[in-house]
Formats: C-alpha cells, sequence, structure tokens
C-alpha cells in the first residue's frame, strides 16, 4: 500500500486549519502527503457549505476525481467537513463512488474509519464534542499559523449554516492554545491568528478572549492576530487590551453584512448600524493606525434599493480597509431559508458590482495615503507576479511587495520595517528601511 494522501479545501480559514490538523494526524500514523491525486491511494476533500457556488464545484471536483477510483480500486475517496456534515447520506447520491462521508469533527478519525473493516461507504457525523488531538498540525506556511481556539457558534445568524454544521461553540482550553502557539514558535513560526466562529465570545473557566490574547502575548510569538469578531461580542476590555499589547496586530475584521437596520434585524445579527458605529470610533479611538475589514452580503431577502443605499452610505462613512463582498445565497436549514428569496439575482449582480466598485476607490484612497508611511512585514514567500520580488503580510494584513535587492540574503521569515513607496487597492510596495 502506498499510504499517500491528496487533499483539497474548500472555504474558510476553519477548513485550511481543519486539514493542517488532519495532515498533521495522517502523518503520525505514517500516511505522507502528495500534491498529486494520481500518486495517491486516498483522496480528501475538505468542504464548504456557505455559499451554494462552493458545494456544487466540491461536487464537480469529487466527481471528477473519482476517476482515479475507477482507475485503481485501491483508492479511498472521502469527503470531509461541513458539507459532508449538512448532506449525510445524500452525499452518497450526488457522488456515488465515496468510501467516507465524515462530518465536522468525526473527520480527525479518519485513520481509524480506514481501518475498520465495515461496511462501505461510511457515513460518521457526530459533532456535540471537540475531538482530542495529540498531533502538530501540518502548516503550508511555516512563518504564520492558524491556531483554532473555539469550533462551532451559536449565534444562528438567520443566512448561515454554520451553527448547524459544526454545533454550538465549543472553546478549547487555554493551556492546550498555550501550548500549541509555544510550540510553533519552536518550529520558525512568528505569527498566529486565532481562529473561531466567534472569537470574542471565548471562555475557559473564567478566562475571556482579552486574557487569552494577554497569555498568549506572554509566549515566544511575535505577532498575533484573531478573527472572525462578532459586534455584538467586541467589548471594551478587549478594545483596550487590542490597544496595549504590542504583539497584537492593528488588524480587525468586523462583519457589518448590511448598513439597514431592517435588514439586520431579519437576519439576526442582533446589533445595529448605530451600535456598529460606536464600536467604530471606540476602536479607532483606542488603536492607532487601525485596519478594518468586513464582510457584506447583498440581496438579502426583503433588501429593497434604501436599504441597499444604506449599506452603501455605511461604506462610505466607515471607510473598510478591505471587504469580502457576496451576493445572497439560500441555505436550505436556515431560517432566512424560509424567506422569500425576493431579489433577482440580476439586481443582487448590480447591487454588488456597485458595491465593489465603491470598496475598490476606498482601499485605493486609503493605501495612497500610506504612500511614505512605514509598515512593519513578515515575510512569507516570493511574489507570484514577479519571482524576484519578496511577499509578506504587514501588521495591517495588508499584502506587501518588496523587490528584491541585488545583495539581499534569504528574508523569508524575517521581520522587516518597509518604507512604502506605492499601492494600489489590494498591494502595498515598499523598500526595505530596517531588519529587526
Ligand atoms: S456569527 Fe453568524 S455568520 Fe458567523 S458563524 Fe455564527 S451564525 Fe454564522
Amino acid at each position: 500500500m502506498n499510504n499517500k494522501f491528496h487533499i483539497i479545501t474548500f472555504g474558510c480559514q476553519m477548513n485550511v486549519y481543519d486539514s493542517e490538523v488532519l495532515k498533521g494526524i495522517l502523518s503520525q500514523k505514517g500516511y505522507s502527503a502528495t500534491s498529486k491525486p494520481e500518486d495517491a491511494n486516498l483522496i480528501i476533500v475538505n468542504t464548504c457549505s456557505v455559499r451554494e457556488h462552493a458545494e456544487v464545484r466540491a461536487i464537480g471536483r469529487l466527481n471528477e476525481l473519482s476517476r482515479h477510483k475507477l482507475e485503481n480500486p485501491e483508492v479511498k475517496l472521502a469527503v470531509i467537513g461541513c458539507m459532508a456534515q449538512r448532506l449525510g447520506e445524500r452525499f452518497l447520491k450526488e457522488v456515488p463512488t465515496l468510501d467516507l462521508v465524515l462530518g465536522t469533527e468525526e473527520l480527525f478519525k479518519l485513520p481509524d474509519y480506514l481501518e475498520k473493516k465495515g461496511k462501505s461507504p461510511t457515513v460518521a457525523l457526530s459533532f456535540s464534542e471537540l475531538q482530542k488531538i495529540d498531533s502538530l498540525p501540518q502548516r503550508k506556511n511555516k512563518f504564520s499559523s492558524f491556531v483554532a481556539i473555539s469550533r462551532g457558534c451559536e449565534n444562528f445568524c438567520s443566512y448561515c449554516i454554520v451553527p448547524y454544521v459544526r454545533g454550538s461553540e465549543k472553546n478549547r482550553k487555554l493551556s492546550e492554545i498555550i501550548k500549541e502557539v509555544q510550540c510553533l514558535t519552536e518550529y520558525g513560526c512568528k505569527e498566529v491568528a486565532l481562529i473561531g466562529q466567534n472569537v470574542n465570545s471565548y471562555k475557559d473557566n473564567g478566562c475571556d478572549f482579552a486574557e487569552l490574547l494577554k497569555e498568549v502575548s506572554k509566549t515566544d510569538i511575535q505577532r498575533i492576530r484573531f478573527m472572525t469578531s462578532h459586534p455584538k461580542d467586541l467589548s471594551l476590555k478587549l478594545i483596550e487590551a487590542m490597544s496595549e499589547l504590542e504583539k497584537v496586530c492593528e488588524h480587525l475584521h468586523l462583519p457589518l453584512q448590511s448598513g439597514s437596520d431592517k435588514i439586520l434585524e431579519k437576519m439576526n445579527r442582533k446589533y445595529n448600524s448605530s451600535d456598529y458605529l460606536r464600536l467604530m470610533d471606540s476602536v479607532r479611538g483606542k488603536v492607532d493606525n487601525l485596519s478594518l475589514t468586513t464582510d457584506l452580503i447583498v440581496g438579502f431577502p426583503g433588501e429593497k434599493e434604501e436599504d441597499f443605499q444604506k449599506t452603501l452610505e455605511m461604506v462610505q462613512r466607515i471607510e473598510f480597509d478591505s471587504a469580502f463582498m457576496f451576493k445572497y445565497s439560500p441555505r436550505e436549514g436556515t431560517t432566512a431559508f424560509l424567506l422569500k428569496d425576493d431579489v433577482p439575482n440580476e439586481v443582487k449582480l448590480e447591487r454588488l458590482q456597485m458595491l465593489i466598485e465603491l470598496q475598490k476607490k476606498i482601499a485605493q484612497k486609503k493605501n495612497k495615503s500610506l504612500i511614505g508611511k512605514t509598515e512593519e512585514v513578515l515575510i512569507d514567500g516570493k511574489s507570484k507576479r514577479d519571482k524576484s520580488s519578496w511577499k509578506g503580510k504587514g501588521r495591517s494584513n495588508k499584502t506587501v511587495i518588496i523587490p528584491k535587492g541585488e545583495k539581499d540574503e534569504n528574508l523569508l521569515g524575517e521581520i522587516v520595517k518597509i518604507k512604502i513607496a506605492d499601492t494600489d487597492s489590494f498591494t502595498l510596495f515598499g523598500e526595505i528601511i530596517k531588519k529587526r
């Protein structure tokens, strides 16, 4: 048996992390990763259910990968993650060649299911408890790593499938998180991004998220990020921790979703536009050079032109550094699915385009104002467009490209100070002025 696996990941940073954890578990069991599905005898697709488009792509990919199984019957095909959790047995109708359908917590037991000689295919979906994991995740980016602090969500935003496929919020123990971060530093990691569906509501034995940040700051890690934050749980204590803790980057991802109070209520977001603006003033007043990013949905059921205009007004007023913008996608099982999806697709697309155009202009203007200023960058690779340039992330979470000087030594994994020389809507270009 060749014991090689190939894994494809769709979706959010939590899925990326889950795939990294699974790679660690499989390696411990004697498997090795391959980038070519044709070389693997285990092919895994980690799926996302947040938008219909991601699900359609995953099914297409799985059916295409089925040919490896037809060519070699020893190949096992596994689907894991949110879509596996959502569809369960129904997945076998979409992709009849599947051997394993493992939900959002069962996926970590994949090697055990492979060893079991029971009936095939296997469908396992339990997600009530966090799995205890002993192996270290296998990270793609050695210098900047995701560390999950919680899994699941119980906010039930009306459009969101996550609480149904990942279950209620389960927090990891503070001691486990600290151990993982410290261990990462020993392997050369410089930055961690603490992730969870709503990191702001983290709790372990009386320790909240602000206290967790303080504890992580005491490790040898050099930079700390976190996402995603829910506005309703962004406390003053957390804002103060962000301003006081030097290692915490000046970046906040705070999904607004809509500028209309009527739509926010229908979305069950539990804040209104005034609450959001107050929060903004508070964070911007405390954290210098804050980079603010967000998520926005257009075309939610009942969104009239005036509601959409309110979103545009909020975006104009707040001036986000960047935004993930989507048109509403109805998800079966959510409460919004019961509402009439009454905004025609062409109107959704038109609104999305307008929003993207506006955000692009704002980002361009904001980035231009940074020319001549300095930024601290963690270099994590070469630029895709120009292999002679270094690429990294600033504390603001913006991508930075640094032309490689003739005498530059290997800067991979270094934190350098740069002077910003040029910008576009998504990227900063700079020259190194100091190495740390
Ligand atoms: S906070 Fe809302 S949008 Fe985010 S995962 Fe939970 S239910 Fe979904």
